[in-house]
């Protein structure tokens, strides 16, 4: 493509992003269009004709609007999601202009030398081992994945297995422990690395969410051999963290490799006012955290850090004769991710480390905990509201009707869920916790203010009131 044509293509999209991120606070948080919808808008012709690039960029904006969450927005409390914020959008375009294919640092010294930065300036924010490894891969399902592999070759290396070579056929088995109210991504990475997720030991947790030290002491208690103990800072519902110093020096007895699952709670360490929660966490062997959500990163990125780099590598390295680079001569991006070609993602996080900055990072995760705590104070202000979890982070789990019959509150739970989401003014989503519907929200996007959290939580309690009646 000639300059003189992708100019105008580039700053007419350059154009419109910056009005569509100027006007991410006043657009409606939920998508007008339902998936089928936006099935019939994308829809090809049979004959798949071709179409000048323009056009399709300006079909690609038409198509694509309707069906858009406000995931971008201020008031966009769904799930756990970061905000992309716009320097990180700013530095994944220049990603995608420099289009390096990251495997390897003699093909891309550039790219491979901002993330092996990036890497080191994570484990400072996050405060753990210096000298770990990190991966930069999609997001915390394939960073847990990768730690879990790590994990799995490790403790099958120290009874004279080698997983890397012969597989797991005829392997001794491999004791896993997690807790009760383990993300499901932690599930869905121990089925990719063939330990079975049915065969978990699971162990009790408490009404928060966190492991029960005395549960899993009686669990592990008469357990030997290789033994990975995957332990959560942040559960999705509640923000509990695990009882770390306990669990892992009980763990420690047993020589097990305990995985932290951290993908928003890890940022807890990068907060002085929240770091207690996290406290302990250090002693692990491999953590997984996002960049997509707390540091708001565009998607994908996430981390996966393993304290023992050798075990990362034996687990993940890919090696061939034409790809140059071998371990000595430097960091290879591919030794630590379960990707070869991949996306520069070290650009984006450097990035944005670079602009926050420690304060900035630190600033950013105590205003978004405060704010949801200035969201379970409104909330429970209004008769027949309660707040179920103790708000230690950014998560607040609301239940409405928590004076009717159960069945009772969560129909209206639900009701007030579909309302609020129909209203727009805010989006929230729901789960089932402990039984009970509850709605789940979760402070995490960059750019909230106090006035938002009070406007989302009047449109809440509006939607409460209309469904109770
Ligand atoms: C979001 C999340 C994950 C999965 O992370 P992805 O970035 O979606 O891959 C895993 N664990 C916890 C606790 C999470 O919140």
């Amino acid at each position: 493509m000639e300059r003189a044509e992708l100019e105008p293509l580039l700053e007419r999209i350059a154009a419109y992003a910056a009005a569509r991120r100027a006007g991410d606070a006043a657009r409606p948080h939920a998508p007008t269009d339902a998936y089928t919808q936006a099935l019939e808008r994308f829809r090809l012709a049979p004959s798949l004709e071709s179409m000048p690039a323009e056009e399709v960029v300006l079909s690609l904006i038409r198509n694509a609007e309707p069906g858009l969450a406000a995931m971008t927005g201020p008031r966009f409390f769904g799930w756990v999601i970061g905000a992309s914020h716009p320097l990180g959008v700013a530095a994944d375009w220049l990603t995608s202009v420099w289009g390096q294919n990251t495997g390897n640092h003699l093909a891309t010294p550039a790219a491979a030398a901002a993330e092996e930065i990036a890497a080191g300036a994570l484990l400072e924010l996050l405060d753990l081992p210096r000298g770990a490894s990190v991966g930069f891969v999609t997001g915390a399902t394939m960073a847990n994945f990768t730690c879990i592999c790590a994990a799995r070759g490790e403790v099958l290396r120290r009874v004279g297995w080698d997983v890397e070579r012969d597989g797991l056929f005829g392997a001794p088995p491999i004791h896993v422990l997690l807790g009760e109210d383990a993300h499901s991504t932690v599930f869905a990475a121990i089925k990719y690395a063939g330990l079975g997720a049915g065969r978990v030991i699971r162990v009790a947790t408490d009404a928060a969410g966190a492991m029960r030290p005395d549960a899993f002491a009686a669990a592990v208690r008469d357990l030997t051999g290789p033994m990975i103990v995957i332990l959560q800072a942040g559960q999705i519902n509640t923000g509990a963290f695990d009882p770390f110093a306990e669990i892992i020096a009980e763990a420690g007895a047993k020589q097990a490799w305990v995985h932290v699952d951290g993908a928003f709670g890890l940022w807890a360490r990068a907060a002085p006012d929240r770091a207690p929660y996290a406290a302990g966490l250090e002693g692990a062997d491999s953590w997984a955290v996002d960049g997509h959500k707390w540091l708001q990163t565009p998607y994908d990125c996430g981390y996966a850090i393993v304290r023992d780099a050798l075990a990362h590598r034996r687990a993940m390295r890919i090696a061939a004769s034409y790809l140059p680079g071998a371990d000595d001569e430097g960091r290879n991006p591919s030794d630590y991710a379960p990707e070869l070609s991949r996306r520069a993602r070290g650009f984006a996080t450097w990035a944005m480390i670079r602009h926050l900055g420690r304060d900035g990072i630190a600033a950013m995760i105590s205003r978004h905990c405060a704010l949801a705590r200035r969201f379970a104070d409104r909330l429970k202000q209004e008769p027949g509201v309660a707040i179920v979890n103790d708000v230690v982070l950014n998560q607040v789990a609301v239940r409405m009707g928590s004076d009717l019959p159960a069945e009772q509150a969560d129909t209206l739970t639900r009701e007030t869920i579909a309302r609020v989401q129909e209203g727009g003014v805010c989006f929230i989503g729901g789960a089932e916790w402990r039984g009970q519907w509850i709605i789940r929200i979760s402070v995490i996007g960059g750019d909230s203010s106090e006035a938002d959290v009070d406007r989302a939580a009047d449109s809440i309690l509006a939607a409460w009131r209309e469904a109770r009646g």
